[in-house]
């Protein structure tokens, strides 16, 4: 009884947490030059190119650039995303990444982009 109480207020917190961080995304959404450029799921570690000049590894449903000929990467020290609406922009070659809730398209998010 005690014990069943206990498990479902740690599952109560654990919802408000969810919750209160933001959803965990589902899919890595890329784009290049303003035109999308591939869905990528976040449950299958994976190595994409995107264009000439920019590379992201997709490792425990988490994002990240790990190269990209841009004079600043910025893209780069962007880290890890992985939460629903989470975004890595490389401004010089025109790339984003953007992560997306299961069941969302690119048209829910919002559009941020702005060069
Ligand atoms: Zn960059």
């Amino acid at each position: 009884m005690i014990l069943g109480a206990a498990v479902l207020l740690i599952c109560a917190v654990w919802i408000c947490v969810r919750t209160f961080w933001g959803r965990e995304g589902a899919y890595a959404v890329v784009e290049l030059d303003g035109q999308p450029y591939g869905r990528y799921a976040l449950d299958e570690d994976q190595e994409i190119d995107i264009g000439p000049g920019n590379h992201i590894s997709i490792r425990n449903g988490a994002v990240r650039m790990t190269d990209a000929d841009c004079p600043d990467h910025i893209c780069i020290r962007q880290g890890r995303i992985s939460r629903d609406g989470a975004m890595i922009t490389c401004l010089p070659n025109r790339v984003t990444v953007q992560i997306l809730a299961d069941g969302k398209t690119e048209e829910d998010a919002p559009d941020v982009i702005v060069y």
